[in-house]
């Protein structure tokens, strides 16, 4: 089975989470969740209309084929699809450089889109994964990605060399995963609060008897979260100084 975008992230969280993505168990999506995936959509749109409108041509949307890809014929391309081999992935966006030094790297530099103020090591590590994804295609590793981020819409960019190696790790250890089919051992976690199988961990934690684990999953962590995260957090980013698409003005990150 092919380790998709959201298994990927899923297993950056919590093993078990992966794994019963994996095997096709339902879950019940959280309040925030669900406001999460609402808040991204709007976000999103934000984004999309902020790189069209520094283009003088229209975006091509959709995975144009490998010829026209490497052709370089369009500045900006929206929802790239890869579907190749064992990874797939939806990139929000890839970004055309025509500078000398992208003739010789991979021209392309893929942008994801988050709505948080605070970028997490997550966010730069699904990043890398685009970039991981895309060279599957293209042959061609990028060295650099962005992340539009925040109410501002602050545009910080992300070397990617230096996470590669742990998006190896991670990709064999999902692949790990997969081939034994063994549940993890429930490790409980920060994002146990807005996971969609907190009744069923909540279920086997009762099970086991562990009050430890039944306090870490109360329900009352979760809307207390989403009164804080509500508060700080914008479902109408404003417009930055963000003008060509091609001339995105960084902002430098240091992977973790
Ligand atoms: S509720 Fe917690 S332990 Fe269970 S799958 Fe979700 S994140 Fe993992």
């Amino acid at each position: 089975m092919p380790i998709t975008e959201e298994i990927f992230a899923a297993f950056l969280k919590c093993e078990t989470k992966a794994y019963l993505k994996y095997s096709s168990t339902l879950g019940a999506q959280s309040e925030l969740s669900q406001w999460r995936q609402h808040q991204q959509k709007e976000y999103r749109e934000a984004c999309r209309k902020l790189l069209c409108s520094a283009l003088h041509a229209p975006p091509f949307v959709g995975t144009p084929d490998l010829q026209t890809l490497k052709g370089q014929r369009f500045d900006l391309i929206l929802d790239y699809i890869v579907a190749h081999g064992d990874i797939h992935a939806c990139l929000d966006a890839l970004a055309l450089s025509r500078g000398k030094r992208a003739k010789l790297d991979c021209p392309y530099t893929p942008i994801r889109f988050v709505p948080s103020e605070r970028l997490s090591t997550d966010d730069k590590l699904m990043l890398a994964f685009d970039a991981v994804a895309l060279s599957k295609v293209y042959g061609r590793t990028p060295r650099a990605g962005r992340i539009i981020h925040g109410r501002n819409q602050t545009v910080a960019t992300v070397a990617l060399f230096p996470l590669l190696g742990r998006i190896q790790r991670v990709l064999r250890a999902v692949n790990d995963q997969q081939t034994k089919a063994v549940q993890p051992t429930l490790v409980l976690n920060k994002h146990c609060a807005e996971c969609e199988f907190q009744s069923r961990c909540r279920q086997v934690a009762m099970q086991k008897d562990d009050l430890s684990l039944l306090t870490s999953l109360s329900p009352r962590s979760g809307k207390g979260r989403t009164k804080k995260e509500f508060s700080q957090c914008s479902n109408s980013p404003t417009r930055s100084g963000l003008r060509d698409v091609r001339h995105l003005r960084p902002q430098s990150i240091t992977p973790h």
